[in-house]
């Protein structure tokens, strides 16, 4: 293992903010790292490639879902199997109590070694350095995936709201997809921050500013990583356009229907990418030499790290330099870091 990037969603698991975490729990799936070893059957990777893993480490392969290559959408009776934290849908709460990947708990890339189905790990293109590829695998699919469903493109008015790891991502792919982007923040400090990227950074708090952006926008993606008050952005919308939701993923408050429904507007909702979507954002990244502003970190800072990500203050995104690990743990070494793929 290389690197590991420091998501919003591992602060909400290893904080049991989910209610669903089963400890003990090693969070990471923004995962680089070359391949060790590889098993009999396994055709889409050699040892020594260097590969990524996202959100999923497997999933049934069997419903709707995976058979479009929706694969982050599963509806097997487990849904998928994540990188860390076991299955989406454990045991406990399936039909029958069954667990068909026979495993209730998966340990993630906080780690020097990680065990992943072939087909689950993405190849990481040549000109993209494996530090920066990490954030991609999980806040790169996140936002891109919303933005080629509802067809982002050239000359679109794309607003970005919340300025963290996923809105930097965020703003970056739609500048590359030639929308026109404004990014939305509570940090003064970061408008300039907006501007250096060629976006327009507005004030979450500016409402003349919002007011005299009615109507303007072809997409809408909310990237704040807790529940929020989305109305003040829906007039935003123009008539039959999209606000999603990509950050929360708990209850939310109320919408004012009538800003939706006068405008025939909609408010919607994604989760991550699929395995074809996340390599075709690593591809789309390399192509256009984007990638997310990172903060290369060892093992021993991450309590520092996730306080810095939760007072909003880490620009944008923590990376773990997983050759660090060695210092830590006597009984790792360099040598010893593997991914280890499976078919
Ligand atoms: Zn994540
Ligand atoms: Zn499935």
């Amino acid at each position: 293992m290389l690197f590991c990037g420091v998501c919003h969603s591992d602060i909400h698991q290893i904080k049991n903010e989910w209610d669903n975490t089963i400890y003990p729990c090693v969070p990471g799936h923004e995962v680089v790292g070359r391949v060790r070893r590889a098993g009999a059957a396994v055709t889409r990777h050699a040892v020594g490639d260097l590969v990524g893993v996202g959100c999923m480490i497997d999933s049934c392969r069997q419903c709707e879902p995976c058979l479009a290559g929706d694969e982050n959408y599963c509806e097997g009776p487990n849904s998928w199997l994540a990188t860390y934290n076991g299955p989406m849908i454990p045991a406990s709460k399936a039909p029958g109590g069954k667990n068909t990947y026979a495993r209730d708990n998966t340990f993630g890339g906080y780690s020097n070694v990680l065990v992943v189905q072939e087909d689950f790990a993405l190849k990481i293109p040549a000109n993209l350095r494996p530090e920066v590829a990490a954030p991609i695998l999980c806040a790169g699919v996140t936002t891109y995936s919303p933005m080629k469903h509802w067809g982002v493109k050239q000359g679109d008015r794309v607003g970005i709201i919340g300025f963290g790891g996923l809105g930097d991502m965020a703003a970056k792919i739609a500048l590359a997809m030639g929308a026109e982007v404004t990014l939305f923040t509570t940090t003064k400090e970061k408008l300039e921050e907006a501007g250096r990227l060629g976006a327009t950074g507005v004030l979450e708090s500016d409402s003349s500013a919002l007011e005299s952006l009615q109507g303007k926008f072809d997409f809408l993606l909310s990237t704040i990583p807790q529940k929020h008050d989305i109305n003040p952005y829906i007039p935003l919308l123009k008539r039959d356009k999209t606000l999603c939701i990509v950050g929360a993923l708990e209850p939310m408050e109320g919408v004012n229907n009538q800003a939706v429904a006068f405008h025939r507007r909609n408010v919607a909702g994604s989760l991550i990418g699929s395995l074809q979507e996340t390599q075709e954002v690593l591809d789309f990244c390399a192509r256009h030499d984007i990638g997310p502003d990172i903060e290369l970190i060892n093992v021993d800072q991450i309590n520092e790290a996730v306080k810095r990500a939760i007072d909003g203050d880490v620009r944008f995104r923590s990376v773990i330099n997983m050759a660090s690990i060695g210092s830590v743990d006597a009984g790792a070494t360099v040598e010893d870091a593997a991914i280890f793929v499976s078919a």
